[in-house]
């Protein structure tokens, strides 16, 4: 049987600290789904057709999928044939929610193991969350995400 993994995320939009972690996961796992979690946030900067064809376009890896999801992710996983959940984790800020969240799966799903992959030291301040703002305000971002979404980003200005 594959050894399949889900990484699931908002990525609004995809950063060079996401694609670290799908390029390492790529290499653990036979397959990876890049999973992207829909209607969560209310205001996203792109639909979740836009995020899911930048990650396509970007991640050109051919064991690395891409898909969405609703609801329990533990059922996607399921559905999905995947054995592993993949979380990146960038300081210990991040550790206490991943872990509530890792308990949680593993309650209501214990066949799927959540496996965390320590952030790039390049990356591991860069949240999509801060590079919308940078960028809003007039602040450079090349180099923390790809070309792609860069041009994608000034579209939307
Ligand atoms: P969330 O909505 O859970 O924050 P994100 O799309 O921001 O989802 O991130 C998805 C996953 O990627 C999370 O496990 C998050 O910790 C991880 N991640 C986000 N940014 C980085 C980064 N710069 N380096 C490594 N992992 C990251």
């Amino acid at each position: 049987m594959p050894r399949r993994a889900i990484y699931p995320g908002t990525f609004d939009p995809i950063t060079n600290g996401h694609l670290d972690i799908v390029e390492r996961s790529a290499k653990l796992f036979d397959e990876v789904i890049v999973a992207v979690l829909v209607n969560q946030d209310k205001h996203p900067m792109f639909s979740t057709e836009e995020r899911v064809d930048m990650i396509r376009s970007v991640a050109p890896w051919p064991n690395v999928k891409v898909g969405t999801f609703e609801g329990l992710l533990v059922h996607y996983a399921i559905d999905q044939d995947a054995q592993a959940i993949v979380r990146g984790i960038r300081a210990v800020s991040d550790y206490e929610y991943e872990l509530q969240m890792a308990l949680m799966n593993r309650r209501l799903e214990p066949s799927v193991e959540t496996v965390f992959l320590m952030a790039g030291e390049a990356y591991s301040y860069l949240s999509s969350r801060l590079i919308k703002e940078v960028f809003k305000l007039g602040g450079p971002i090349s180099g923390l995400v790809p070309e792609l979404v860069e041009e994608r980003m000034r579209e939307k200005k």
